[in-house]
């Protein structure tokens, strides 16, 4: 049985068990920005034990970009992101939303229905092929799409789960009909993801599956890997990072050693987002701050070129400098050239 929320195999940890060591504030992108102890997973877990109510967290709550850096930093183990996705749930539920997200949330359940409705034809996908959740950015940029898919041999699936990503964002009730088409067409697959927090819910509701950040896929290949080199800036997308994190602080480290580059790794960087959406950003409340994030990861740094993994980054930091800045895919050979060499996924 699947839910939104569905319990971790050991008993999980929550705000109860908060200590308020302000670890998790430390490296919270929304506390940097706001400079308020308030903007942060620790005063949500405060607030709750105090018996605060979701509607009292609302400010919070919204700010929150779901990036992740909450997850790994906290000695009690808790799930700081997955608390925060609940409680957005229970949020839509007590406030009315404003109009541009409440007819965000129209749109988006109007799909998900729809999707439910698509779950025989996803179902038929050849059972051994490793798949690609591409994400609504990277399915409309065809040729970063096309080097992705040479690199990696992988086949785009049509139901990458856009609108469960969204509703995972916007605290909106994924209908059990949706979530289940969604997971039939993907079990038994490896999964490449390109969505950061899909990725993360993947590991709750297919545990056991073999999944990865596209970030992380292409940078095991050859071709991608051989052209990195010590004049480069590499943004990590800081969302598959932090929901793999035990396994990616060693993976990235080893591609820093291999290629000499640069890599948003660094203490209070350490993979944040260049885009980092609260609530609000998200359902077009209020103008982003992207570019003042991208400003911020280039601070007192000098690429010659910046690499990045998200389409989302590549955008920002094409606004706030000069540099080259390319995504990953687009490093190494031309498609063609690359899809005559066998592939191996992982
Ligand atoms: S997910 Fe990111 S923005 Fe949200 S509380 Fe955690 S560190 Fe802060
Ligand atoms: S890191 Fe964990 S225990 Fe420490 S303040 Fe944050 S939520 Fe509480």
């Amino acid at each position: 049985m699947f839910g939104l929320f569905a319990p971790a195999p050991v008993t999980p940890r929550t705000y109860s068990d908060c200590s308020g060591c302000s670890l998790c504030l430390l490296a919270c992108p929304m506390w940097r920005k706001h400079r308020d102890p308030r903007f942060s997973a620790e005063a949500v877990a405060k607030g709750l034990q105090c018996g605060a109510v979701a509607a009292e967290l609302a400010r919070p709550l919204e700010a929150c970009s779901l990036c992740g850096a909450c997850d790994p930093v906290c000695p009690e183990g808790i799930d700081l992101p997955g608390l925060i996705m609940d409680l957005r749930l229970q949020l839509a539920n007590s406030l009315p939303a404003p109009p541009p997200r409440q007819a965000a949330l129209d749109d988006l359940h109007a799909r998900m229905r729809q999707g439910a409705g698509d779950a025989a034809a996803q179902a038929e996908i050849s059972r051994a092929a490793p798949l690609l959740l591409p994400g609504p950015e990277l399915r409309a940029d065809t040729a970063v799409l096309a080097r992705v898919r040479a690199l990696l041999g992988l086949v785009v699936v049509d139901d990458d789960g856009a609108d469960i990503s969204q509703a995972l964002e916007l605290g909106a009730v994924i209908p059990q009909a949706r979530l289940e088409s969604f997971l039939a067409s993907l079990r038994g697959h490896s999964i490449v993801a390109a969505d950061g927090l899909l990725l993360r819910q993947l590991r709750r509701w297919l545990p056991g599956s073999q999944r990865m950040g596209l970030g992380a896929a292409l940078s095991t290949r050859v071709a991608v890997r051989s052209n990195l080199g010590e004049s480069d800036l590499y943004v990590i997308e800081p969302r598959a990072f932090h929901a793999d994190h035990g396994r990616m602080v060693g993976f990235y480290d080893r591609l820093q050693r291999e290629t000499g580059c640069l890599i948003n790794l660094d203490l209070q960087r350490m993979a944040i987002p260049a885009t980092a959406h609260g609530l609000a950003q998200e359902a077009g409340e209020m103008a982003a701050d992207d570019d003042a994030q991208a400003r911020w990861i280039l601070q007192g740094r000098k690429p010659a070129r910046i690499v990045v993994e998200s389409l989302a980054d590549l955008a920002a930091f094409k606004r706030v400098c000069d540099l080259p800045v390319v995504h990953l895919a687009e490093l190494g050979e031309d498609p063609e050239m690359i899809q005559r060499r066998p592939h191996a996924f992982g």
